[in-house]
This record gives structure tokens, C-alpha cells and sequence, in this order.
């Protein structure tokens, strides 16, 4: 007797395969991929989208995908975050050391073990950066600054999941000054991010959020930064509703930058420090995730905002 057997329809099956085989071509690590044309076409017209909105006073710069490791111990990542952090190493020593230590990679041995730390570390967020770069021209003026910052960031955190890469791109508009200023800004761009996500078409919601600060001592600043409302996240749900992606960050960070770097006005008042952060990757994820694969069937509003 033969049986028929019928595959089950199911609903909610899980679109990330897909996208993976038609977005991504595998690097051999998760959360490391090569970007076709099709995705890449989409991150550089959010990235077109993100400039619009840029205020002429935005001053630009466009950072490596490294930077300095004692600028990062300094502004206190180590504390934060020293789980994610990944740490630029060489081989040091003499000709021989050197050879000795790359040898053992083809005689089956371990040639990591001679790796030694350099004055690197991946950059894990695009803005660290800015703040010795401002601290180093002096006083800050009446006005405060404004930047526009990106790069590659680095976190070590692999999974299967896209919206969870371990290279991936962010883009920053960052704030210095009173805490008045930055108030402002993280105010207008908590509405003018609901307004990009609208016409990009994403189902989103602001909502208060802490970081993953890194173990127990962790959960007691993460506790301090939900009670002072530090961060906002705008979510999108991809997953489901219970579980939404965070696409964009805006972050106050109190004195924390300004003390470190001693950023401070002509009155000698520490300045304050504010960034609304993009995750690009997570923008674009988004998109394909909700409207599908082909960018010219997706709503109007979407690809009137992206020029397609
Ligand atoms: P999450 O809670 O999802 O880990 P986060 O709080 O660590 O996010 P931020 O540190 O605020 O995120 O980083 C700014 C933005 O960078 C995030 O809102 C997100 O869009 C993006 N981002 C952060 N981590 C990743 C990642 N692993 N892969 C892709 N994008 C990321
Ligand atoms: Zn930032
Ligand atoms: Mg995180």
C-alpha cells in the first residue's frame, strides 16, 4: 500500500533560511557574511535616508574598523562589556620567533598560543571614538557639537539568528553638551526615528531598555539605567511580538564620556553626552524580513523613502 504523505503547511516558518541563501553567502563563522548586491543596495539607500536627516552643524567622520584599545579601556568598556570585546593580536619577537610560531600552523601545532595583544581592540560601537577627538580641541563651545559617526563594530556574540551578527554596521549621531542639549536631541530623535521606521512601513515600538551589562555587578548598572531612563530602543518585531529586534538605540550617558575625557565648558561644567545609534544591518535585516525579498513590491512609503 502506498501512503501519501503530505508536508503540513506551517504558518510561521521561520523566513531567516531564506533570507540567508539570498542576502548572504557564508564566511565560515556566524554572524560573519559576505553581503550580495541585493542587501548591500538596500544598507547604502538607509544609509541615504540616515544622511537626510543629518543637521547641517553635524560634523562627519567615518572611523576604522579598529580603534584605540587604551581609549577603550579608558572609557570603561572593560567594565561594561568584557564578554564581547575582541582584542587585535600579532606575533612578536625575532625573525625566528616569528617563524617558529607560523610554522606550527602547518605542522598541525598551535601557532596561536604565541599570539601577543597589540594597542588594538575592534571597534564594538561608533561612537568611542569621537570623544577623544573632541576632548582634545579644549573647552567645549556654548553650542555644544554634533557628530555624525559610523563604522564596522565588532561584538563577539555568534548566533544563527541575522539580526544577531558579530560584524555588522552602525551609524551615530552623537551629542555633546548641557544636559538641556542633549535632552533635546534624544527627545527629537525618539519622534523622528518612529517617523523613519513609519515610512520605512516597520511595525515598531519605543520602549525603555537596558544593556546587557556583563555579569552580576552588571544587572546592578543595568537596574540604574532603567531607573534614571538612560536608554530607549526603537523594536521591531521579526521573531515575534514577545521577542522584537532592536533596530535603533538612544542613549544618555550622563557625565560618564565628559568625566573620562574631561570634556567641559568655558564655566568648567562637565559636559553631557547623548548618541542615537542605527543598527544598518538591523534596518535592512528588517526590511526584507517584513516586506520580503523583492524591494520593488514593497510598500509604496518604503520605497519612496529608499528611492527604489
Ligand atoms: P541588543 O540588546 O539587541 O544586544 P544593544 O543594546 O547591544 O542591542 P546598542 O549597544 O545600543 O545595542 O547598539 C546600537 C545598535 O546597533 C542596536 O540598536 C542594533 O540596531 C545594532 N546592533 C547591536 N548589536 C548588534 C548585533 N550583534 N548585530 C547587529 N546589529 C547590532
Ligand atoms: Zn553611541
Ligand atoms: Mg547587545
Amino acid at each position: 500500500m502506498t501512503v501519501m504523505m503530505r508536508s503540513k503547511p506551517t504558518p510561521s516558518a521561520d523566513p531567516q533560511p531564506l533570507l540567508l541563501d539570498t542576502l548572504f553567502r557564508p564566511m565560515g563563522a556566524d554572524g560573519v557574511y559576505a553581503r550580495t548586491q541585493l542587501y548591500e543596495d538596500v544598507v547604502e539607500r538607509l544609509t541615504l535616508m540616515i544622511t537626510r536627516e543629518r543637521d547641517a552643524r553635524a560634523e562627519v567622520f567615518r572611523f576604522p574598523p579598529v580603534m584605540s584599545r587604551r581609549d577603550l579601556e579608558k572609557g570603561g568598556y572593560l567594565k561594561s562589556f568584557p564578554n564581547l570585546l575582541a582584542c587585535a593580536c600579532a606575533l612578536h619577537g625575532s625573525e625566528a620567533d616569528i617563524r617558529a610560531a607560523a610554522n606550527r600552523a602547518t605542522t598541525g601545532g598551535d601557532w596561536t598560543s604565541a599570539l601577543e595583544a597589540t594597542d588594538l581592540v575592534l571597534s564594538p560601537a561608533a561612537c568611542y571614538p569621537v570623544y577623544p577627538i573632541a576632548a582634545a580641541r579644549g573647552i567645549v563651545p556654548r553650542d555644544g557639537y554634533l557628530f555624525d559617526v559610523a563604522c564596522d563594530c565588532f561584538r563577539r556574540e555568534p548566533s544563527r539568528d541575522l539580526d544577531r551578527l558579530q560584524s555588522f554596521r552602525m551609524r551615530e549621531y552623537v551629542r555633546i553638551g548641557t544636559p538641556a542639549q542633549i535632552t533635546e536631541f534624544r527627545e527629537a530623535w525618539l519622534t523622528r526615528a518612529q517617523d523613519l521606521a513609519a515610512q520605512l512601513a516597520l511595525p515598531c515600538r519605543v520602549e525603555q531598555a537596558s544593556d546587557p551589562f556583563f555579569g552580576r555587578t552588571g544587572q546592578m548598572m543595568a537596574i540604574a539605567q532603567l531607573q534614571q531612563s538612560l536608554k530607549f530602543e526603537l523594536l521591531v518585531p521579526l521573531h515575534s511580538e514577545s521577542r522584537p529586534t532592536a533596530c535603533m538605540s538612544f542613549n544618555y550617558h550622563r557625565d560618564h564620556f565628559g568625566e573620562t575625557w574631561e570634556l567641559a565648558d568655558a564655566e568648567g561644567a562637565v559636559s553631557h553626552t547623548g548618541c542615537v545609534a542605527f543598527g544598518m544591518d538591523r534596518l535592512a535585516i528588517a526590511l526584507f524580513w517584513t516586506h520580503g525579498l523583492d524591494p520593488k513590491s514593497w510598500p509604496a512609503s518604503a520605497r519612496q523613502a529608499l528611492g527604489f
